[in-house]
C-alpha cells in the first residue's frame, strides 16, 4: 500500500500514520516530495484492512500496490501459463489450443451422443452440457440433473472425449464430480463464495466462468478462492459482460484474455456463444479469440439448434463448427500456436 497524505498534513500526522503501519506489523517508509508527503508501506499486506488509514487524520487516499490475488497472479511476465488437464482427451493452457463444444444442456441420450460423435468427429477435446441448468425462469428448463451426468459420462466412455458439465449448488459438488471430467462454475454463481471454496476442495478441474458484472480484479479474487482452497487447476472462461449493447446477449470482452493472460498464469478460455448469443456472431469471434491469445474455446454446438431446449439462437450446427476448425488451425498457427487436428473430418 501507499497511503498519499494531504498536501497540507503535518509531521506529527506523519508520524501517527507510520505508527499506525508498525502496529499493523509491517514497515513505514515515509518519502517527502516537493508537494507532499507518501508513506510506503512495506511487506506482505494483503491480509491487512488498509482502509482504517484513510480514517487518519492528513490522509488523502491510500493506494493498493499489490494484487489481492497471490496464487492466480503472474509473477513475472516470463511465468509460464499454467496447463490444466481436462480427463483423457484435453489440455488447456499448453502450446496446442483445446476446443471444448457441445449443447448447453443436456437433453436426451440420443442428443447427447450424436453431439458427442461429432465433436469427436471434427477433432474436438471435450465435449460440454448442462445438466444442472441456473436458468433465469424458474418454468423453464432445469437440466436433467444425474440422469443428465449418466448420459454424459455414457459420452465419454463412448468417444473419450472429456466432459466439462456446471455445478451449481456447494452440495452437489461432489455429485457433479463423480461423473464430470471438469466442474464449470457459471457466470450467475461466479462470485457464490461457498460454492468457489467447495469446488477448491476437491481434486477435479474448474472452469469458472467470469460474472457479468465482475471486474478482472474481482474475477481473479475468485479464481483465489479455487486456488487457495487447495486445487491448483483452474480454468477462467471469459463468456461476456453486461453492457448498454443489446444487439449482442452480452458483450464479448476479448481484451479480457490479454489483459487476464498479463495478469494471471492461469489458462484463459472464450465462451462466444453466451459472448454473443447468436450462432451468425460465434466462428468470427472464435477465430478472434484465439488471435487475441486465449488458449481455448468453450462452444455450444447442437446436433439441430432449431429443437434446442435452451440456447438454440446461439448454438452452431456440426457442419459449422467442422468448417471452423480449419479456419481454426489457420489462426491458431499465426499466433505460434498449434492445433492437432489439422485435418478434421466429418463421420
Ligand atoms: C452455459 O455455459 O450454458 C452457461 C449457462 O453459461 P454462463 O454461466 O456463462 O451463462
Ligand atoms: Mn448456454
Amino acid at each position: 500500500m501507499i497511503v498519499v497524505m494531504q498536501p497540507t498534513a503535518t509531521p506529527e500526522q506523519v508520524e501517527h500514520v507510520c505508527r499506525l503501519i508498525r502496529d499493523m506489523g509491517l514497515k513505514d517508509h515515509p518519502i517527502q516530495g516537493t508537494d507532499l508527503t507518501v508513506v510506503a508501506v512495506i511487506g506482505d499486506d494483503r491480509k491487512k484492512e488498509g482502509g482504517k488509514l484513510e480514517q487518519a487524520a492528513g490522509v488523502d487516499r491510500v493506494m493498493k500496490v499489490l494484487a489481492p490475488y497471490k496464487l492466480a497472479a503472474r509473477h513475472e511476465p516470463q511465468q509460464k501459463t499454467s496447463t490444466v488437464r481436462i480427463g483423457g482427451s484435453c489440455v488447456v493452457g499448453g502450446t496446442a489450443i483445446a476446443i471444448i463444444a457441445g449443447p448447453c444442456s443436456v437433453e436426451s441420450r440420443e442428443q447427447i451422443l450424436d453431439s458427442a460423435r461429432k465433436v469427436k468427429a471434427v477433432g474436438g477435446h471435450g465435449l460440454r452440457g448442462g445438466a444442472f441448468k441456473p436458468r433465469t425462469n424458474p418454468y423453464s428448463f432445469q437440466g436433467l440433473g444425474e440422469e443428465g451426468l449418466k448420459l454424459l459420462a455414457e459420452a465419454r466412455d463412448e468417444t473419450g472425449l472429456a466432459v466439462v458439465t456446471e455445478v451449481v449448488t456447494p452440495g452437489e459438488v461432489d455429485l457433479v464430480a463423480k461423473y464430470a471430467d471438469c466442474l464449470q462454475i457459471g457466470t450467475r454463481n461466479a462470485q457464490n463464495f461457498k460454492l468457489l471454496d467447495a469446488a477448491g476442495n476437491q481434486p477435479k478441474p474448474v472452469l469458472l466462468k467470469r460474472g457479468m458484472a465482475m471486474t478482472i480484479d474481482e474475477y481473479l479474487q475468485a479464481a483465489e478462492y479455487i486456488l487457495a482452497a487447495g486445487n491448483p487447476n483452474v480454468i477462467l472462461c471469459e463468456r461476456g459482460i453486461r453492457t448498454f449493447e443489446d444487439h449482442t446477449r452480452n458483450t464479448l470482452s476479448l481484451s479480457a484474455v490479454p489483459e487476464l493472460k498479463y495478469r494471471t498464469h492461469l489458462p484463459v478460455m472464450i465462451d462466444p456463444s453466451q459472448g454473443t448469443g447468436h450462432a451468425r456472431l460465434v466462428p468470427p469471434m472464435c477465430l478472434a479469440s484465439i488471435a487475441a491469445g486465449a488458449d481455448g474455446l468453450l462452444i455450444e454446438m447442437h446436433p439441430d439448434p432449431e429443437h434446442a431446449m435452451t440456447d438454440g439462437a446461439q448454438s452452431i450446427t456440426p457442419e459449422t463448427l467442422h468448417s471452423l476448425m480449419s479456419h481454426l488451425c489457420r489462426v491458431a498457427q499465426a499466433v505460434d500456436r498449434t492445433c492437432d487436428t489439422p485435418d478434421p473430418r466429418m463421420n
